[in-house]
């Protein structure tokens, strides 16, 4: 059929690329399989299923990056986020909703389109010809899993992520830390520095280590098995294997050299390593984590350099399918080596809801515009969708890239803005601003194009 475009998956991705591209005039087919194939969280055979929290966070557009991609989604008619203030329920600042009457009205809206089909099916090929979007998410079915492996490689496929918690750069006190690589090694002063070292003694270790031994820890989900173990054991697991482990292991201190005391050696060093090419963002090394979210952020602010540290995301460990974005897809979200085929949602290493809608309703634009020769303007870095999508294509290490949800540490700085605590609320208004008025004349440019 004339200007058809397949989507495979119909979550929160798959459904808003189904809903944009309709709008522009595409036949759409989308091919979901449940409820004939099941996953373990979703419950029924309904588009835009929510497996597990109702809520699509905050909804604060001036001083909260997911706030600020609602507002740009709803900007741009987004599905997801409109029918969400259809079914919203009282939730303080945050959008949360009736997730049945949600599930429920996303799947009427959908198929009262007579340009959209849905084909109940699981598609376990990645096809040659045609236009095609796969957004089939964190639990992507197996066969279609091994297809995917296949084409990328087992290395650039990932069946769980391992998070370690990620801290704005700003928020790091460098009177204690210190920026070194193990024994200096690196050809330049940059690879010499690449790593934040935050120092410990005896008393302080040993702290740390009864705090991670006794905080709450979270479970896996019924169904969602603990694979985990084979590469990157929880730092907790680490601990519980032995008080030494981790001074063995990731906080080893050896090759560094405190500037503040050159003349003190420390008994272990927590290491941060830089996390996106604006150099905003650090991530712990080897800190993936299963505690609690309030538990991580009280332990974490007990190692020096990190008492104020304000975090872009906590660490998990979770069942998540998600490819290595930064080398296999092209800034339009195209499979390099396929370039028939897209990507979207949480498979392209965003995190959340919003974030997978938000790379749905890009790629169901970018789609349209290819099929029907139009050329979509690039997408503005400065939205929240372009830092967003900038950061998977590019931004992020593709060597350690791990699923991230849409922060302002992804975004570029804002000239002539106080940093640190205190200047934090004029930055955030003069981030959502500026993003406003970049994602606004883009949605414009389209209109008149
Ligand atoms: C257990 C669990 C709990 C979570 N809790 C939260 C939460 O509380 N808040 C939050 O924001 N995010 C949560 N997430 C992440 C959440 O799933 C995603 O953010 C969001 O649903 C991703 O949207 P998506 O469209 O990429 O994938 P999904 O919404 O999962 O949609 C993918 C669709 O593809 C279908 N599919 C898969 N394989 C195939 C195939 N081969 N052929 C056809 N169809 C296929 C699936 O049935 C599914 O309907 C959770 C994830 C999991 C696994």
């Amino acid at each position: 059929m004339k200007n058809e475009l397949h989507i495979v998956g119909g979550g929160m991705a798959g459904s808003e690329a189904a809903w944009q591209a309709a709008q522009r005039g595409l036949n759409v087919v989308l091919h979901e399989m449940r409820p004939e194939v099941e996953t373990f969280a979703h419950k029924t055979g309904k588009l835009g299923e929510m497996v597990c929290s109702n809520s699509f966070r905050s909804d604060d557009d001036e001083q909260n990056a997911v706030g600020l991609l609602h507002w740009e989604m709803r900007a741009a008619g987004g599905l997801i986020i409109s029918t969400a203030g259809e079914y919203r329920l009282p939730a303080g600042g945050a959008l949360a909703v009736d997730r049945e009457a949600f599930a429920d009205a996303i799947t009427a809206k959908l198929t009262a389109l007579d340009t959209v089909r849905v084909s109940h099916e699981e598609v376990t090929e990645l096809p040659d010809q045609g236009q095609w979007i796969f957004a089939t998410g964190p639990l992507t079915s197996a066969r279609l899993g091994q297809a995917i492996q296949a084409e990328t490689g087992a290395d650039a496929l990932a069946f769980f992520d391992a998070i370690a918690p990620i801290v704005y750069a700003e928020s790091i006190d460098m009177e204690k830390a210190w920026l070194q690589s193990r024994y200096d090694k690196g050809e330049t002063e940059d690879e010499q520095k690449a790593y934040v070292n935050c120092p410990m003694d005896r008393d302080q270790y040993e702290a740390f280590i009864d705090a991670l031994l006794a905080a709450d820890k979270t479970e896996f989900h019924e169904g969602e098995t603990a694979g985990y173990f084979d590469g990157c054991l929880p730092i907790e697991v680490m601990a519980e294997r032995g008080r030494e482990t981790l001074r063995h292991g990731p906080m080893k201190p050896v090759g560094l050299t405190n500037p503040h005391q050159p003349d003190v050696k420390p008994h272990a060093v927590v290491q941060l390593r830089r996390d996106n090419a604006l150099g905003t963002l650090f991530n712990i090394v080897g800190f993936q984590t299963k505690m609690k979210y309030g538990a991580q952020a009280d332990v974490f602010r007990m190692i020096p350099g990190l008492a104020e540290a304000r975090f872009a995301r906590l660490g998990g460990i979770h069942r998540n399918t998600f490819l290595n974005s930064p080398t296999l897809l092209d800034a339009q979200m195209r499979l390099r080596s396929r370039p028939n085929i897209r990507f979207a949602g949480q498979i392209t290493g965003v995190e959340g809801y919003v974030e997978s809608s938000a790379m749905g309703l890009l790629a169901g634009r970018m789609a349209a515009a290819e099929l029907l020769g139009t050329p979509l303007p690039e997408v503005p870095q400065d939205s929240a969708h372009g830092a967003l999508i900038h950061h998977i294509t590019g931004g992020a290490e593709a060597k350690t890239f791990q699923p991230m949800n849409v922060n302002f540490g992804l975004f570029r700085p804002v000239d002539g803005l106080k940093g640190g605590r205190r200047g934090r609320k004029d930055r955030y208004k003069a981030y959502t601003d500026r993003a406003k008025a970049a994602w606004s004349a883009w949605l414009d440019a389209q209109r008149t194009a």
